[in-house]
């Protein structure tokens, strides 16, 4: 997934504190390893986060510097893995986000011609592929051979030694242009500088630019020059960019969600009234709606092809590295998609393949122009504000109350209204209580979580949250499903969640059936009179964001218990740019 950043300037720029400070905002991308090339030919790489890297190094300047912080995908994590790569002259330098999908069969060719690799990584043949063609042609029809010979995804930086200058190029994976007062930012997304500039240029698929001081120029993959538009755009909400006083990202977004929600519904009502009634129009006009995600983004779907059933509206939804093989589109079908980043590789692809079969899109970001919301017929912006813990809380949530305010323009009946107030009530009642049950849990390797119709998205979404921040085995169950084979695990002992939402006598009942089997069941309900001890009772109503509000809470205290990095889990990256 990678996060990239180049920085170009007439004035000298400090490593650490300007190319690096940019990159540390994109880490959420990636972290297994950090490095930058500057156009004197200084290299640096290590392995770890950024914020070890800025102690290991001594500052320097530059005019011009490319930078990766990396998610890998080809080759292990190591130092001479990392990016930057170069050629075998030590001249070309290059960063890379995507998969080069061909590199095998190019680094094959180079290697005939006498090119030496030193890494495993894909995005090594980029330097030497473009040394090998400028033997014989400029850097312009070099990139142009490039484009046409690679299959893969791409956002790639190139700087020679020596010359102050970067090329950018972009298949896929994502890649703007931020115009700073003195300087030029290259970079995977608008938050790398969104605290210095809000003008953008946003790279499209098969485009190239040419980057100096003061000029830019863009060509197509033909080499043709470009005219592009600058977008000035609105999103870096300063006081949520920090952790203020709290130990980790995590637990400031989940305590944020009662503002970020407030902010959301103002909008709904407000600027992005028009845009939600014209949505609403195209659910009524359409034969059915399909939505597409992925890992939170796909609960929060989930719950909304369930509100909107319930309103006689025929919604489904699908996982979007799946979607093609296991869902059909046409013109008369509304297709959502729903992405935090707007940029999640597997819903682009999706997305671009519903709009193939003339399907109109529609869909929910959080962050402002970015592809999916280029791409969309209409898109909804969902106001969380920036969320840097690796982990979605509040713009999971943020994406339910998109979905509810939506389902009750078409008729489902919910009171918009009290959202805001109700979650701050959630976390203040029960945080402590909460911490007590992470204190009883953190030692369990296994934990079930059933739900049925409205809890059961959230079930998918608690187990998801267990798994990646407290690295404890986790399923969301169908409460129903249970006993057709998982009931087999349970022992005694074992902790079940169950999620029961007013008065849902099966749930109470599948609840009922893996205590008969010594399971330890824990309830999370708002209207149940039962013979269980409740151990979370929620307020009537908002069942499914409160729930799984529980549940980030849990999942955050588990995982402070047992000592994690809560807000970089291992292997994890937040915006997933490859397939
Ligand atoms: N494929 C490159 C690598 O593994 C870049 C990975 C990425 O963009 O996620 O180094």
């Amino acid at each position: 997934m990678c996060g990239i950043v180049g920085i170009i300037n007439h004035q000298k720029i400090s490593i650490k504190n300007d190319l690096l400070k940019s990159l540390k905002r994109l880490e959420y991308r990636g972290y297994d390893s950090v490095g930058y090339a500057t156009i004197e030919g200084k290299v640096e790489k290590s392995v770890g986060e950024i914020s070890n890297f800025l102690d290991e190094i001594k500052d320097s300047t530059t005019s011009c510097a490319i930078s990766h912080t990396r998610w890998a995908t080809h080759g292990g994590v190591t130092k001479i893995n990392s990016h930057p790569h170069w050629d075998c002259n030590e001249n070309i330098f290059t960063v890379h986000n995507g998969i080069i999908e061909n590199y095998q069969e190019l680094k094959k060719e180079l290697i005939e011609k006498g090119h030496i690799f030193i890494t495993d990584t894909d995005s090594e043949v980029i330097s030497h592929f473009l040394e090998e063609e400028l033997k014989s042609k400029n850097m312009v029809d070099a990139i142009k051979s490039f484009i046409s010979q690679t299959q893969g995804t791409y956002a790639i930086l190139v700087i020679e030694k020596g010359k102050n200058r970067i090329y950018a190029i972009k298949k896929d994976s994502p890649l703007v242009l931020g115009i700073g007062n003195d300087r030029l930012y290259l970079a995977s997304d608008i938050y790398a500088f969104s605290d210095s500039t809000n003008k953008a240029i946003f790279f499209e698929d098969g485009e190239f630019a040419i980057i100096e001081p003061d000029t830019y120029s863009f060509y197509d993959s033909a080499g043709k020059a470009l005219k592009k538009e600058i977008y000035e755009f609105t999103w870096s909400i300063p006081q949520e960019e920090s952790v203020q006083n709290y130990p980790h990202y995590m637990i400031k977004e989940i305590h944020e969600q009662p503002i970020a929600t407030q902010r959301l519904i103002n909008s709904l009502d407000g600027e992005q009234h028009d845009k939600i009634k014209k949505i609403a129009e195209l659910v009524k006009n359409s034969k059915r709606v399909v939505f597409t995600a992925a890992g939170s983004s796909y609960y929060a779907s989930l719950l909304g092809v369930y509100f909107l059933n319930r309103i006689g509206i025929n919604a489904h939804t699908l996982i979007a590295s799946e979607f093609q093989n296991f869902m059909l589109v046409d013109k008369d079908t509304l297709f959502i998609a729903i992405s935090q980043s707007g940029e999640t590789m597997d819903v682009v692809t999706a997305t671009k393949w519903a709009k193939e079969r003339g399907a109109k899109i529609v869909s929910l970001v959080n962050v402002p122009h970015s592809t999916i919301q280029r791409m969309s017929d209409i898109s909804l912006e969902i106001h969380a504000g920036p969320e840097i813990c690796v982990a979605a809380t509040k713009t999971f949530t943020n994406q339910v109350v998109s979905l509810l305010y939506l389902s009750w323009l078409l008729g489902f009946s919910v009171n918009m209204k009290t959202i805001p107030n109700k979650i701050d009530y959630v976390i203040k009642e029960n945080e402590d209580l909460i911490k007590k049950m992470a204190d009883e849990l953190y030692e369990k390797k296994d934990i079930y979580i059933i739900g049925r119709g409205l809890s059961y998205p959230p079930s998918r979404e608690m187990a998801l949250k267990l798994k990646e921040i407290s690295y404890i085995h986790a399923e969301g169950m169908m409460g129903g499903e249970l006993k057709h084979g998982t009931i087999a695990l349970i022992e005694p002992g074992t902790p079940v969640i169950a999620l029961i939402p007013g008065k849902d006598f099966d749930m109470y009942s599948n609840a009922k059936e893996v205590e008969a089997r010594g399971a330890r069941v824990i309830t999370i309900a708002n209207m149940m009179d039962s013979d269980f001890k409740l151990d979370i009772t929620i307020n009537d109503g908002k069942f499914s964001i409160l729930a799984v509000i529980i549940g980030q809470l849990l999942t955050y205290y588990i995982a402070r218990k047992k000592k994690l990095p809560i807000d970089k889990p291992r292997n994890l990256a937040k915006s997933v740019t490859v397939k």
